[in-house]
């Protein structure tokens, strides 16, 4: 919570909410997963806070936003470099922890200089299997 501290915005017990939310959560939420999950705490919650929240904690590089998933954007509060894999059945999104080898053919990069890189992985899931 400590790195949430100060991001810029007045922390309402309802942003709060969200944030311990977000806090340590693996689950790739989506921002109505959030909402769903905060309203049942704050019934007078609106979807317009959670997204305003969420998009000020990516501008600020607290929060990645995945477009992994086709229908909805979903986030991750973990932002240390890292790849995913996405169920295509349930949408499940999975951390993947590993540095991949893989480079850019020197003609193609030209002088692009490269600062990091996210593979997605698509497949299913052993409780879709
Ligand atoms: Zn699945
Ligand atoms: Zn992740």
């Amino acid at each position: 919570m400590e790195r949430y501290r100060d991001i810029g915005l007045k922390l309402t017990p309802q942003r709060l909410a969200i944030l311990e939310f977000l806090d340590g959560n693996t689950s790739h939420p989506s921002a109505e997963d959030i909402y769903n999950a905060v309203k049942e705490k704050f019934p007078t919650m609106s979807f317009a806070t959670v997204y305003n929240t969420l998009e000020t904690l990516r501008k600020r590089g607290l929060l990645l936003e995945l477009n992994i998933d086709p229908e909805r954007k979903r986030y991750d509060p973990n932002i240390e470099p890292h790849h995913h894999m996405i169920c295509l059945r349930c949408k499940k999104v999975v951390d993947v922890h590993f540095e991949f080898d893989i480079k850019i053919p020197a003609e193609q990069l030209k002088d692009f200089h490269l600062l990091g890189n996210h593979i997605e992985f698509y497949g299913i899931c052993p409780d879709c299997r």
